[in-house]
């Protein structure tokens, strides 16, 4: 997109290049360094996957709740009445 403006990052005011960083911060953006990711990640310590579930990528909330590959909406209902 060609809409320029200054770089959103703290304290910066460089040209922006991509994404409302310039282009030191959006090479530390896509480098995972930025605090606004392009997407949540987990909160799992040094785990950047992108957040599935309870704040926690889909390895680790599986990890946390020993459900691999089975996620709380696709499990079915237990059969009652
Ligand atoms: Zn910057
Ligand atoms: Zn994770």
């Amino acid at each position: 997109m060609p809409s320029k403006g200054t770089c959103k990052a703290k304290d910066c005011s460089r040209e922006v290049i991509a994404k409302g960083y310039c282009r030191k911060h959006y090479r530390l953006w896509k480098a995972g360094e930025m605090p606004k990711a392009r997407y949540k990640t987990c909160t799992a310590e040094k785990c950047r996957k992108r957040r599935f579930r309870a704040s926690l990528c889909e390895e680790h909330y599986a990890a946390a709740h020993g459900k691999k590959g089975q996620t709380p909406a696709a499990a079915p209902a237990a059969a009652a009445s």
